[in-house]
């Protein structure tokens, strides 16, 4: 049943330290609203448990693109559209601009926060592998100030984080060193375009003299929150690329993952599909490592 508009109340201010104050004054009783695709597409299906409602949407203090010589900060409340569309987003991180690209419509694009997507903590995110993979942080702000952790930290289960309930995202930080990385991103669903991912696999990682050297795998739809999949990382660092390190990493990712049975496909499909995925991504790195 459709919910009803009157049941819930909706405020906002001009700045961000205000929206912090009302945060602040009443922890857990404000439910900050962005883009709103997620909430309201709840609110349709008279599902938002949610009777008091903070904008976010179009707070300067949220809405920006930093470019340093060693990072980019991305700011809660961009848009997918944007973050699609910046130029050096995707040439240092085109995984996470591949993602933005996947996110729902181009329409949906241009509501969709990164903040939002993140916060939501669903599984099958589009945008957290690849935030993942480029070993993010992430910085959340309070009335009482800033802190910022690894985003690999941030989730603790499933639609369980560690934000609390007078704090919101700031911005995500991503170190600009990855352009020397083989980088592999690949969603399995049941279309390409408006598809929930059954599974998706985002990589990146280096490989000299057929060692790997670096790797970092992360991966939608396997498990009760996006996930690293350090074990498995574990067992390809420092490796030669051979046959063997493959059948050891997929038996390693076989037991890391712990995906679930639902509407879109089964646990054991999941779990075959991101071995798959892994197996196609090392076999692009050995391509990589005979042809440096
Ligand atoms: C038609 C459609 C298609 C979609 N397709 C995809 C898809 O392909 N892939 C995908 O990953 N997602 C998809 N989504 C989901 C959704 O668009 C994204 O998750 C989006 O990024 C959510 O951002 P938002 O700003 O709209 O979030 P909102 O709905 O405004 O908020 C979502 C959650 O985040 C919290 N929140 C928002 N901003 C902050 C902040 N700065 N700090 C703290 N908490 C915050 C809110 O309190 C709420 O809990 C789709 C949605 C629709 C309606």
């Amino acid at each position: 049943m459709r919910g009803n508009p009157e049941s819930h109340e909706f405020i906002g201010f001009n700045s961000l330290p205000a929206v912090l104050a009302q945060l602040s004054a009443a922890p857990g009783q404000w439910t900050p609203i962005a883009g709103g695709t997620e909430l309201m597409v709840a609110h349709a299906a008279g599902r938002l448990n949610a009777p008091r409602l903070i904008n976010l949407w179009g707070l300067p203090e949220l809405d920006f693109i930093r470019v340093t010589d060693n990072s980019i900060s991305i700011g809660g409340g961009v848009t997918f559209a944007n973050i699609r569309r910046h130029a050096a987003i995707a040439e240092d991180f085109p995984l996470l601009s591949k993602a933005a690209s996947w996110i729902g419509s181009v329409a949906n694009q241009s509501r969709a926060t990164i903040a939002g997507n993140i916060v939501n903590g669903s599984p099958a995110a589009d945008a957290p592998p690849a935030l993942l993979a480029y070993d993010a942080e992430i910085e959340l702000i309070s009335e009482h100030g800033t802190r910022r952790i690894p985003y690999a930290d941030f989730h603790l289960g499933y639609k369980r984080s560690v934000l609390q309930p007078d704090e919101l995202v700031l911005a995500l930080h991503l170190p600009r060193r990855f352009l020397n990385h083989r980088q592999y991103l690949r969603k399995v669903g049941t279309r390409k375009a408006m598809a929930i991912t059954k599974v998706a696999l985002a990589a990146t990682a280096t490989i000299k003299e057929n060692l790997i050297t670096e790797i970092r795998l992360a991966a939608a739809s396997v498990a009760n929150r996006p996930a690293r999949l350090c074990a498995t990382e574990a067992v390809l660092f420092g490796q030669p690329l051979n046959a063997a390190t493959k059948q050891a990493a997929s038996k390693a990712l076989l037991a890391e993952v712990s995906p679930i049975d639902d509407i879109r496909s089964t646990a054991e499909y999941r779990k075959q599909v991101a071995a798959n995925l892994l197996d196609e991504f090392l076999d692009q790195l050995a391509q990589e490592g005979s042809a440096a």
